[in-house]
């Protein structure tokens, strides 16, 4: 076929000067890491008219949220079977979204509200809003330097397949889970003392759906007392399943997420392997519903909490159980501590149903940057206070936070901000009562 159009047949010799292809971009913004936690900083800042830009080493923007298929927005709803939302802004059009596309479901109680999400419509919120709001992204880009002048960075430096990139802004906004721009800033980081798990998700099929799934807890049982036989490193698991769909999230998996570059490439080999060994588990004990489910997609692996910053406040898991109302507090939630400190499970503490625990805008800040704040997984707290805050909800909460910070602060700093001012901008995410699932 033609298509009514000669073919050309010429080419062009190139060959590599030796010099680097160099890109140079300058905003108001530039947010590094495109996971939820970017995600929403980027398109709050843009809604307040900042130019921005979005980073990320992968080369799609979604971060964990899309790429691991988590599969579950946590910690966006109070406690009880109809708790009402926490977390209101960006979100809500998200959950327009998803809803539209028919890609969520609410799961009410026992606990709380959870929202089971299909990772793909995500994945096109995303990138259709980031598009649509004008923030310029840049995927496939991993952090190689920072410029820094006194207190402020002042410019950061990308490697890309396709040639080098600065970006100059007058603020920051580290959401890349690691603390990846924190570090390589040179600020204060923290790494855990004891082990923390990340885990291989995949989203299974062939579920029969005229079956009724194995409550939670006899299949965590069968899980535990089966783990062993199968080869299994982690001795619980869950599934999230979408009612009268053949689909489910399998969340079974325990792997380690070290900060080697070696190490690190291994984990999803050993991810998937654990996988498989689940499958092969639910296949054989339970064949009537499971018998023949096989994988659709596996997920990037799963990294829970690795290095995070040295912030002004770090929050202690005594301030989350005793519901600490920060002066600054910018966010709240009420997800339970949730520590996947150990290879065969994970601590698990729940709360009653008018428990609201918060996050103090200092626990994102570093004592020692200006025009730099943090969001998500790498806010500062001890292990188990973390493990509860840097559930999706919250971090959605604090992109919009942050993105507010750096605006208020402008060329100033986010140490002098009027805190009271920024409260009034997220106040929703602070005092609103209303917005229970259907
Ligand atoms: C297996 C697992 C299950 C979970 N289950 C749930 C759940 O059911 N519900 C829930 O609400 N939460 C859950 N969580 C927690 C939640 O998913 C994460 O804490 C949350 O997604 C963090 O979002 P983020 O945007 O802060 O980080 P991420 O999604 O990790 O995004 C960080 C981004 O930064 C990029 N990045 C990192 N370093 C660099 C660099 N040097 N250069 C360029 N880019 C870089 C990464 O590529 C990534 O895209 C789970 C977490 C895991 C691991």
């Amino acid at each position: 076929m033609s298509y009514g159009r000669p073919i050309n047949p010429e080419t062009t010799i190139v060959r590599h000067s030796g010099e680097v292809p160099h890109r140079e971009i300058e905003v108001d913004l530039c947010v590094v890491g495109a996971g939820i936690s970017g995600t929403t900083t980027a398109l709050e800042a843009a809604r307040l008219g900042q130019s921005v830009v979005i980073v990320d080493g992968m080369p799609a923007l979604g971060g964990q949220a899309v790429n691991s298929i988590i599969g579950t927005f946590c910690g966006l709803y109070r406690n009880g079977t109809h708790g009402h939302r926490f977390t209101f802004g960006i979100v809500d059009d998200m959950l327009d979204w998803l809803e539209r596309d028919e890609a969520l479901h609410y799961r009410h109680g026992p606990m709380t509200t959870v929202v089971h999400y299909n990772e793909i419509s995500l994945s096109r919120w995303v990138e259709t809003r980031i598009d649509q709001a004008g923030v310029i992204p840049v995927t496939g880009a991993t952090l190689r330097g920072v410029t820094t002048e006194g207190r402020r960075i002042t410019a950061l430096h990308l490697v890309t397949r396709y040639g080098d990139v600065t970006i100059r802004a007058q603020g920051f906004a580290d959401c890349s889970g690691d603390a990846a721009l924190t570090y390589l800033a040179g600020f204060e980081c923290r790494e855990p003392v004891e082990k923390i798990y990340g885990s291989q998700q995949a989203v299974v099929e062939g579920i029969k759906v005229d079956v009724e799934p194995p409550a939670r807890e006899e299949l965590a049982q069968r899980i535990a007392e089966k783990a062993e036989d199968y080869g299994l490193i982690r001795k619980n698991g869950l599934m999230f399943y979408f009612p009268g769909k053949d689909v489910a999230v399998m969340n079974m998996t325990h792997v380690e997420t070290p900060l080697d570059p070696i190490e690190a490439s291994r984990t999803g080999l050993i991810g998937k392997d654990q996988v498989d060994r689940g499958i092969q588990l639910l296949r054989r004990e339970y064949p009537e519903i499971f018998g023949e489910i096989t994988v659709r997609s596996y997920g990037l692996p799963g990294i829970r909490q690795t290095r995070w910053i040295k912030a002004k406040h770090h929050i202690v898991v005594d301030e989350v159980v005793n519901q600490v109302k920060f002066d600054d507090a910018i966010a709240r939630t009420a997800w339970p501590i949730e520590l996947h400190n150990a290879a065969e499970g994970f601590v698990w503490t729940t709360f009653d149903e008018d428990h609201t625990h918060y996050v103090p805008f200092s626990s994102m800040i570093s004592p020692e940057a200006d025009n730099l704040v943090a969001v998500g997984r790498c806010i500062d707290g001890d292990p188990a206070a973390l493990s509860s805050v840097r559930v999706m909800g919250p971090c959605m909460a604090q992109g919009m936070a942050a993105a507010n910070a750096l605006e208020l602060a402008g060329s100033g700093s986010v140490h002098q901000l009027d805190i009271g001012a920024l409260q009034d901008r997220v106040r929703d995410n602070l005092d609103r009562t209303d917005g229970v699932a259907p």
